[in-house]
């Protein structure tokens, strides 16, 4: 490449979708520098999936150690200690943070620390003033909790990255918005012994999954202990003697020790100097890129929550190679957007992947629907009251399956494996011919021999 240049390649950001297309470019042969402004692996690896999942694993012993009763097990002083969660959790994200530098540095990516705006379309400035210029730049920002209307007293509110703070568990905690991240964070709380109440704005939870898996989920939670108030907003926050008080636009009066506001995300473009360039921003604040990720400046390149297709870290890691293989390894390569397996870990979790009943019968109105809600084996000793959903969306012309959608213990991973299935185009026939697993919740899906709906039969 052009000498001109103190570098191949510059990548701003050093999350899920950077660091794999830094790692990737450099293994091509490109001189590769990345550009972090806060801690390397991203809002993954710092405060999102990994300590989420710890989090998630934290809260779940309380169910355990409630189910064991009906095993035998007397166990009668549990304890919670949440600061010494919190600081097993953040050493391993520490742990992690130093993997990424270590991978990176071995790679021979060059790291540079600040926050970096562009000043032309081949060179950025860093905090500091240090301008480096770069044959392609790959943007790679990430994005941020979106902050919601400015209502009074919200400042007094949280977002994902606060909760990742907190320094003690909340007796009681409000939680607006019923997204993922409401969602998994209030399940954590309510687990762990937090009163939650929920405030969500429309009346339905997990805007755009299945609606058996809506419900079923919503039936769920509430038997969990979680409080809904569907058709809500919040109106104002104060503080009271007790804690916080939330007024919610009905007048309904809610008390919490620290409110959790959860609204999406918003793309990390302000302030990177793309308007200058000449690039377009969506009404989001996103990124427009085409399937190789090519903005509409051709050595710039933009992946993973930036450009606001499906924000989540499997995809932004996939963007990055793919991006790394085009420019740099001569692999043309673009991405697939469909089909994207995904859990929400709730307790119960979810696993979906493939259509909706709903998104199924625009295109395919001959359509069967398998559907089964069981109580889990473990349940019949525990006593515990859960249920599990399990559905299956079947094409009645070509058998083919086209959507998995599950509630219940360890349908994330149930998830990825019918990923696989659904991206091989497998039949209900071949689910049929699959022999059971037993005693498992997933043999339901290959014993699953009358449809309960038949659209268009
Ligand atoms: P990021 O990982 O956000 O990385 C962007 C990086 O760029 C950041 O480190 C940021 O500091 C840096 N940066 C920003 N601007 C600049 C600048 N101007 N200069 C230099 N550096 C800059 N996804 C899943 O698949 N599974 C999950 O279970 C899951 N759980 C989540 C839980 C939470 C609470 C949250 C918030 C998200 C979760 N996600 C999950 C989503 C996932 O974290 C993101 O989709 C993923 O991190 C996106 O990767 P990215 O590379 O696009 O951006
Ligand atoms: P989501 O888009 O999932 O949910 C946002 C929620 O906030 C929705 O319930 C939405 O309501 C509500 N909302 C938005 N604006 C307002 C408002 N002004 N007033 C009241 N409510 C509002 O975003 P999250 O922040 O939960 O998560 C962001 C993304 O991160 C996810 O979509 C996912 O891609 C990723 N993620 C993935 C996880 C995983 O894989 N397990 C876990 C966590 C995050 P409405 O539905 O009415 O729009």
């Amino acid at each position: 490449m052009a000498t001109t240049y103190d570098f191949d390649l510059i990548v701003i950001g050093g999350g899920s979708g950077g660091v794999r297309a830094a790692r990737i470019a450099a293994g091509h042969g490109a001189k590769v520098a990345l550009i972090e402004e806060y801690r390397l692996g991203g809002t993954c690896v710092i405060r999102g999936c990994v300590p989420k999942k710890l989090m998630v694993y934290a809260s779940r012993f309380a169910q355990d150690f409630e189910e064991s009763h009906g095993f035998g097990w007397k166990i009668d002083s549990a304890r919670f200690d949440w600061a010494a969660l919190k600081t097993r959790r953040d050493t391993e994200v520490a742990r992690l943070e130093t993997v990424y530098r270590t991978n990176l540095l071995s790679a021979g990516v060059t790291i540079f620390e600040g926050r970096a705006h562009f000043i032309d379309a081949h060179s950025v400035e860093i905090t500091g003033g240090r301008r480096l210029r770069a044959a392609y730049l790959l943007v790679a920002t990430g994005a941020q909790p979106a902050q919601g209307p400015q209502i009074h007293g919200y400042e007094m509110a949280i977002d994902s990255n606060g909760f990742f703070d907190l320094a003690s568990l909340p007796q009681r905690a409000v939680v607006q918005g019923a997204g993922y991240i409401a969602l998994e964070l209030a399940c954590v709380l309510q687990l762990l012994g937090t009163q939650v109440d929920v405030v969500v704005r429309g009346d339905a939870l997990l805007r755009g999954f299945d609606a058996d898996v809506q419900s079923h989920l919503l039936d769920e939670l509430m038997a969990l202990g979680l409080r809904f108030h569907f058709h809500r907003k919040l109106n104002h926050i104060a503080k009271t003697s007790e804690g916080l008080g939330v007024t919610l636009d009905d007048g309904t009066a809610l008390q919490g020790d620290m409110v959790l506001r959860a609204l999406g995300r918003k793309p990390n473009t302000q302030g990177l100097g793309l308007e200058a360039l000449g690039l377009e921003l969506d009404v989001h604040g996103a990124i427009a890129v085409d399937a190789y990720s090519a903005t509409a400046l051709k050595n710039i390149y933009a992946v993973g929550d930036v450009t606001n297709r499906v924000n989540l870290t499997p995809m932004a890691i996939r963007e990055g190679h793919a991006f790394a293989d085009t420019v740099f390894g001569n692999t043309p390569r673009k991405v697939d957007h469909s089909l994207v397996p995904t859990a929400v870990f709730t307790t119960p979790e979810i696993g979906v992947v493939g259509l909706t009943e709903a998104q199924a019968l625009e295109t395919h109105p001959r359509l069967d629907v398998y559907l089964t809600q069981f109580r889990p084996m473990k349940a019949t000793l525990s006593g515990h009251h859960s249920k599990m959903l399990l559905k299956l969306l079947v094409d009645r012309d070509t058998d083919q399956v086209l959507g998995f959608h599950s509630v219940g213990p360890d349908t994330g991973e149930m998830a990825q494996i019918m990923g696989v299935a659904l991206q091989m185009k497998a039949t209900k026939a071949a689910l049929d011919a699959t022999l059971a697993v037993h005693p498992t919740a997933a043999e339901e899906l290959v014993t699953m021999r009358t449809p309960s709906v038949r659209h268009n039969f």
